[in-house]
């Protein structure tokens, strides 16, 4: 496994049967560095056979458009996140978001503006509508992936069997400064979150590897 920081998010690249599975992008702007950084581990772009996309947001899926364009992957979402993907939106239903940070940043307003270009889903794409998919068969790699909503009502995780956690935003590891350390700064319902934690680490979750922040022992989570 790879990790590859690019500005506030991380992806992660894991290898499997013809090349690797990239789990998420970052924002539209980071594509070169993306690409630069994947040249200096000897990686080419056209060995990723598989983009995981944890959620639609902008931070992650904000290359992915490009991504696929130049390298032919393959898309693994949720169903949920497909309205918003193919108009390079983010959802505005923020409803349980904490609202003093809502309130500092305007963020009502400023989600509307946080475009990206258009992800078009084809035949070929995966788009999930629960816990079903054989991530096994489909990319050798031995694991599952978790429909893990709260954060946004598309969020996926994937649970390697080993207990390495790919969560997207379900958690994060944030400076205090931003709030609890492990609760996602946006929130769309916060119960989800919490059942969320429970399904990872009922479901074997060890390591917990978030989008943004360092990992940590999935124990952490049962602190809250
Ligand atoms: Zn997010
Ligand atoms: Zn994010």
């Amino acid at each position: 496994m790879k990790t590859i920081t690019l500005g506030p998010t991380n992806v992660y690249l894991l290898n499997v049967n013809n090349g690797y599975l990239l789990i998420d992008t970052s924002y539209p702007d980071k594509y070169e560095l993306f690409v630069q950084k994947l040249n200096e581990i000897n990686i080419n772009i056209s060995e990723i056979k598989y983009l995981l996309l944890t959620h639609h947001h902008n931070d992650h899926a904000g290359f992915a458009a490009q991504l696929v364009k130049n390298s032919g992957a393959k898309i693994i979402v949720h169903k949920a996140a497909k309205p918003y993907l193919e108009n390079g939106r983010m959802d505005p239903d923020l409803k349980g978001v904490n609202l003093r940070l809502k309130f500092m940043l305007g963020l009502a307003s400023m989600l509307s503006q946080f475009t990206y270009p258009p992800v078009e889903l084809r035949d070929t794409d995966y788009i999930l509508e629960d816990d079903t998919f054989d991530l096994l068969k489909e990319t050798g790699l031995n694991g599952s992936i978790l429909y893990t909503p709260g954060h946004s009502a598309d969020s996926i995780s994937l649970l390697l069997a080993d207990g390495s956690a790919f969560v997207g935003d379900a958690a994060m590891n944030t400076p205090p400064v931003l709030g609890a350390k492990h609760r996602p700064i946006f929130i769309q319902d916060m119960t989800s979150v919490y059942k969320s934690w429970k399904k990872l680490i009922s479901m074997g979750a060890k390591e917990i590897f978030p989008a943004h922040g360092k990992p940590f022992s999935a124990g952490e989570l049962k602190n809250y």
